[in-house]
């Protein structure tokens, strides 16, 4: 049946929007095209933000990362020229990370949200939205059986990915895009952290990179040959680059275990603009897709996530259009904000020429050696 408003997409950004809405009363509806298993145990990002604890908190929702979540306040540069440290928690605006898993908080998010009785459909995948144009918006979709079936709303919220149906559904949008140039392995290991920081290492070989995601998992990222394909280099392969890139002869070797997931990234930023067309809005992935290099696309999801709400509920029930108006000079303020440090990061842990690499070492210097500099990148690094 109808909804006043049709959610695409259960990751960060459709759930936190649908539990706030729900909460205010407002009818949704969530599509989701995955079933119930994959969306919970999907591992993706894993630093939390201050400001994406702080909205969690403010909302009711941070009960599992409150319990289970690790702070997390170390940076560890590796290079030709030696190894430092940056305690970011000490610099900046002096606040920490919060380790928690992806799937950690969309489960948390799935089970409050299902707990007050709100609605979703699983194995749904949205092939269009029609109809933004007036009040009446239509999103069609195919279900777990295979039949195409139309579900008409007031607002469709498209929070379903870069590749989802709500980008494509946008007609006005202009897409700034960013190409890095950059292709990363992501691998997601059954073993401890082997250093009690993120771990950048810069090399010859390319960037390695190491990030606790809990007591007995570890994400790690190795800088890859654009085309490679995710099965291409054997586990040995793999223990044996990281150990390379991130100098495990001189500081210590890594706690190897078995692969669990392993992903190729290409490094690409874009955002739409504008995020909103009539009666479809856009959120998250879907809004802006930001690379990972400075872990702040999910904490953008839930930011983005909380200004819609916020929006939509203005409207909705108080009748006010204002907020949802500004909604997108809003959300991409900050978006951009966050492409900009993120862009920064790429050019601080890759280099393409040698005079891009002679760069990249003075960067590396000032962030050695120098406090303001350190404090900016403690806030930036840690900031949405
Ligand atoms: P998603 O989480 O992608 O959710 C979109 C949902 O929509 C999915 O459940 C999908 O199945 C569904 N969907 C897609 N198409 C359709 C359709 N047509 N119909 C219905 N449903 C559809 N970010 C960080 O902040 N910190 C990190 O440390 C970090 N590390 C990362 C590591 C990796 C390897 C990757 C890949 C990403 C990482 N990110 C990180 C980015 C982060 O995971 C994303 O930015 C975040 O998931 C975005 O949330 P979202 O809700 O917008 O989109």
């Amino acid at each position: 049946r109808a909804a006043d408003v049709v959610i695409l997409g259960a990751g960060p950004a459709g759930l936190l929007l649908g539990n706030l809405l729900h909460r205010a009363g407002i009818d949704c509806l969530i599509l989701e095209r995955e079933t119930t298993d994959r969306v919970r145990t999907r591992a993706r990002a894993g630093f939390l933000a201050p400001n994406t604890v702080r909205i969690l908190d403010r909302h009711g929702l941070a009960g599992g990362l409150r319990r289970a979540g690790r702070e997390h306040s170390r940076c560890e540069f590796r290079t030709d020229d030696g190894r430092f440290t940056l305690d970011y928690a000490t610099l900046g605006r002096g606040e920490p990370h919060t380790v928690y898993p992806q799937q950690e908080l969309v489960t948390d998010l799935l089970t409050e949200y299902l707990a007050v009785g709100g609605r979703v459909h699983f194995s749904t995948e949205a092939l269009a939205v029609t109809g933004a144009d007036s009040t009446r918006p239509q999103v069609t979709a195919r279900g777990p059986d295979g039949a195409v079936g139309h579900w008409p709303a007031r607002y469709v919220a498209g929070c379903d990915g870069r590749h989802g149906a709500a980008r494509r559904s946008l007609p006005a949008a202009v897409r700034r895009h960013r190409d890095h140039g950059v292709t990363w392995l992501a691998v997601l290991a059954e073993a401890p952290p082997s250093l009690d920081a993120v771990g950048y290492a810069v090399h010859d070989r390319g960037f390695a990179g190491h990030m606790a995601r809990g007591p007995r998992v570890t994400r790690y990222y190795l800088q890859c040959e654009r085309g490679t394909a995710a099965g291409a280099w054997t586990e040995d392969r793999i223990w044996a680059e990281l150990s390379v890139r991130l100098r495990a002869d001189r500081y210590g070797p890594l706690h190897r275990g078995p692969i669990l997931d392993r992903a190729v990234l290409d490094l690409e930023s874009d955002v739409l603009e504008e995020l909103r067309h009539g009666s479809l809005v856009l959120a998250g992935d879907a809004a802006s897709l930001i690379s990972p290099c400075a872990a702040k696309g999910a904490n953008l999801a839930v930011l983005q996530a909380e200004l819609l709400a916020e929006a939509l509920i203005d409207d909705l029930r108080h009748a006010s259009p204002g907020p949802l108006a500004d909604y997108s000079a809003r959300a991409l303020a900050h978006v951009w904000r966050a492409q900009e440090f993120t862009h920064w990061m790429v050019h601080l842990l890759h280099s393409a020429s040698p005079f891009d690499a002679a760069l990249q070492r003075s960067r590396l210097a000032s962030l050695r050696t120098s406090r303001s500099a350190q404090d900016w990148f403690a806030e930036n690094y840690v900031g949405v």
